[in-house]
């Protein structure tokens, strides 16, 4: 296995939690970590490889889905399903092949010798001889009510999922990074108009990316401004923009959008792996290219947790795929 890729892990400096020894543990061949689309995967390929895996589903079982209507672009829905409903099929079908699902947040984990460690709801601990992360990642908001009010009548975190919805539309995207200029140019190829709301006066985005949004006839980059409020009647209809916030000659302007869309980055839930698992600076599991291996062997990473470029349901099913099949091997080669 090619480890050249990870730090040794001594230069990792997150505070290590203890978990404590005196309370009730159990032992599994495989413990997957989250209930998305990576870990449900993960966890049809591990029961049916007869590992037995138990899969503890986290503060938001089914992940990112149960927060939005139709998935479109998932294969094998020829007419589309709602992402609550394909998360109810994928735990079935998880759970017609054994795998044992808990309620349950991990607390903290160990990861310092097999068979490792993580703590459930800080009552119970489960040793396991593999660990599937499959922890998602968390999309950021701006933290308006307004914007709270509309999410999923016209406020999304994902072009790419919802974009579909608003052919034809007016919209606008928040943010000035990489991910902000795909989505506006994304959008721009089947909607009238895209505002890009940035709040400095200049893009973040590689020079390649700023150029094709400047280039894009129907994007108007909104530099200087902060969104303070989403208003319409039932669904969005206007967005209200403060340009140049905090200086003398700050003013409020309104913009007609049908669509919100926000792209100021992820955040990858991954903070209780760190002491013991490599991240990149925004906090990505690091995986070796092409597999989920981690720095730790017997523990594999998938879905969004690793994978800041696709974030989408199928891959992250693909590497759940990966992920069982390598614990599977993983396993065997002891
Ligand atoms: P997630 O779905 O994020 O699931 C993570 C899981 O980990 C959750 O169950 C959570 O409870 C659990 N978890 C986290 N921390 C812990 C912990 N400490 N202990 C235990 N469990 C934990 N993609 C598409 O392909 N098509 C779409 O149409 C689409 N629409 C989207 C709409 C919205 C509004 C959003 C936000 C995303 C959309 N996506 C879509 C993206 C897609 O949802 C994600 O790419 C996908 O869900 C990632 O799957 P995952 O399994 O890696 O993680
Ligand atoms: P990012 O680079 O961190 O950019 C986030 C953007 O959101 C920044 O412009 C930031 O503004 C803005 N922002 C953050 N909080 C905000 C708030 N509260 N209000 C308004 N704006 C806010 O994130 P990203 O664009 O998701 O990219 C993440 C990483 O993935 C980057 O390394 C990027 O290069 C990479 N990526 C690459 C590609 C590609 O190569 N095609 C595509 C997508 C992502 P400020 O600039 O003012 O901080």
């Amino acid at each position: 296995m090619n480890m050249n890729l990870f730090k040794p892990l001594e230069t990792n400096t997150e505070k290590k939690k203890t978990i404590p020894s005196d309370i009730p543990s159990e032992h599994v061949k495989c413990l997957i970590i989250g209930s998305g689309p990576a870990g449900y995967t993960a966890a049809i390929y591990a029961a049916r490889a007869n590992l037995k895996p138990m899969l503890v589903k986290g503060i938001q079982p089914g992940g990112q889905l149960t927060t939005t209507t139709e998935v479109e672009n998932y294969p094998g829905y020829p007419d589309g399903i709602t992402g609550p409903k394909m998360m109810e099929d994928l735990e079935k079908q998880a759970a017609r092949f054994g795998t044992d699902i808990r309620w349950g947040i991990a607390t903290a984990v160990d990861f310092s010798q097999t068979p490792y460690k993580v703590l459930i709801d800080e009552k119970q601990v489960v040793e396991s001889d593999t660990v599937i992360i499959a922890t998602g990642a968390t999309a950021r908001y701006l933290g308006l009510e307004s914007e709270e009010k509309y999410r999923g009548s016209g406020v999304s975190a994902c072009a790419t999922c919802d974009g579909f919805f608003y052919r034809g539309m007016d919209v606008a995207v928040v943010g000035g990074g990489d991910t902000a200029c795909e989505e506006a140019l994304y959008l721009a190829g089947m909607c009238r108009k895209v505002y890009l709301i940035v709040r400095k006066n200049f893009l973040r985005a590689s020079r390649i990316m700023q150029q094709r949004v400047f280039d894009a006839p129907n994007i108007e980059v909104l530099f200087e401004r902060n969104t303070k409020e989403i208003k319409g009647n039932q669904v969005v209809e206007e967005a209200l923009l403060v340009r140049r916030m905090g200086q003398p000659d700050e003013s409020e302007e309104v913009i007609k959008i049908d669509g919100f869309f926000l792209a100021i980055g992820h955040t990858p839930n991954s903070d209780i792996f760190k002491p013991f698992i490599e991240t990149d600076e925004t906090g990505y599991i690091t995986t070796i290219p092409g597999t989920p291996r981690t720095n730790v062997p017997g523990v594999f990473a998938c879905g969004d947790v690793q994978d800041k470029v696709y974030r989408q349901a199928v891959t992250a099913a693909g590497s759940g795929c990966q992920a069982a099949l390598e614990a599977e091997r993983y396993l065997a080669q002891r």
